[in-house]
């Protein structure tokens, strides 16, 4: 199959939405990361999204909307999810709402929650609103690899697996959603992202965080958020993560550095004279850079063919929290405190 990328024009929206309305899947830009997009309503199309990522059946998708009302039909909605949505649609939530009958079951892998986002991307809200459908589409890499966050990376991962990819330029967050399971009592967040807790409770009054987040699942536990039971984001390289002081995280790089060849750093810009004139990417001076950029990081990391990546740990605070969920899975929670 040949896969074209275009640019986003009223003509190649027009040809996205033949597509998808044809039962054919379509990557597309958002603010977080790029998403491999299907109509949700149509089972063959939804399965032609998991043959093309290889992703595991049991790992469910997100539905994008372009207005609210779209989510009616799909789920029980509720007070707290307009709250919700008053405060943070178009953007980076995701909520999880009990599903209705509708939603096919290959889009859910068998959960009673429809996962439901209204995204700000003006390309991505174009492409929902010319399909006028509900949209299912997880991020559009191969299943594992770290997510891609340029239409180049969509190609890199998926040529030839599909037929049109939307290129709406490099991702504001390059972060995926924040998952916030509001079908409880209380909302919990599954997969952190750009929205904070901190953020949500300011809304809704309490905001849990699912202690899976930042632990990696014992055999045989069942996985809040599926997702979360993978190997994910994970470069070619094999990442460390160092916690500690940033002096004496530099001293611990180093010696293992200096005796490995392929081997780079990611450290904040901040700290990049630590380094000396050793191979180091800056993660920029803020955890919304270090998150920006992580992803594009890693797979030029891999391209240059690296084998040893160390990285920094980011303070789980705030935004810090989805960079280090994300760079612990990466790396298989291998984290070294000094
Ligand atoms: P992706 O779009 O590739 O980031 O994948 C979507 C993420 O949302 C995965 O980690 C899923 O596990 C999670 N997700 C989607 N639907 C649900 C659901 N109903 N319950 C829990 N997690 C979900
Ligand atoms: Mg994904």
């Amino acid at each position: 199959m040949n896969t074209q990328i275009l640019e986003i024009t009223p003509a190649s929206l027009t040809r996205a939405a033949d597509l998808i309305v044809n039962g054919q899947v379509v990557a597309i830009p958002t603010e977080t990361v790029y998403g491999l997009a299907a109509n949700a309503l149509n089972i063959e199309a939804v399965k032609k999204i998991f043959e093309a990522k290889q992703r595991p059946a049991d790992n469910p998708l997100i539905v994008h909307i372009y207005q609210k009302e779209q989510a009616y039909p799909l789920c029980h909605w509720t007070q707290t999810a307009d709250l919700l949505a008053e405060a943070f649609w178009p953007g980076p939530l995701t909520l999880l709402l009990n599903k209705k009958e509708l939603v096919p079951s290959i889009v859910t892998a068998g959960l009673h929650t429809v996962a439901i986002r209204l995204p700000e991307h003006q390309g991505a809200l174009a492409f929902l609103k010319t399909c006028d459908l509900p949209i299912a589409a997880p991020s559009a890499n191969r299943s594992g690899y770290p997510s891609p966050t340029s239409a180049q990376h969509v190609y890199d991962d998926l040529c030839g697996r599909i037929p049109l990819i939307l290129d709406g330029g490099d991702c504001r967050v390059g972060l995926e959603s924040t998952v916030l399971d509001i079908s409880g009592k209380n909302p919990v967040i599954l997969r952190p992202g750009f929205v904070t807790a901190e953020q949500i409770a300011m809304v809704t009054g309490s905001c849990e965080v699912a202690d899976s987040v930042m632990r990696p699942l014992s055999t045989g536990e069942q996985a809040l958020s599926p997702g979360m039971r993978y190997r994910h984001y994970a470069p070619q390289g094999q990442l460390t993560l160092f916690d500690g002081d940033p002096l004496h995280v530099a001293q611990a790089i180093i010696s293992l550095y200096d005796h490995q060849p392929d081997s780079s750093v990611l450290a904040m810009e901040q700290h990049l004279p630590l380094y000396g004139d050793r191979l180091v990417y800056s993660l920029g001076e803020d955890a919304a850079s270090a998150a920006h950029r992580l992803f594009y990081l890693l797979r030029s990391l891999d391209k240059q063919g690296i084998r040893h990546i160390y990285c920094e740990s980011l303070p789980q605070t705030g935004l810090g929290l989805a960079v280090m969920n994300r760079l612990a899975r990466a790396a298989e929670f291998d984290i070294k405190n000094v």
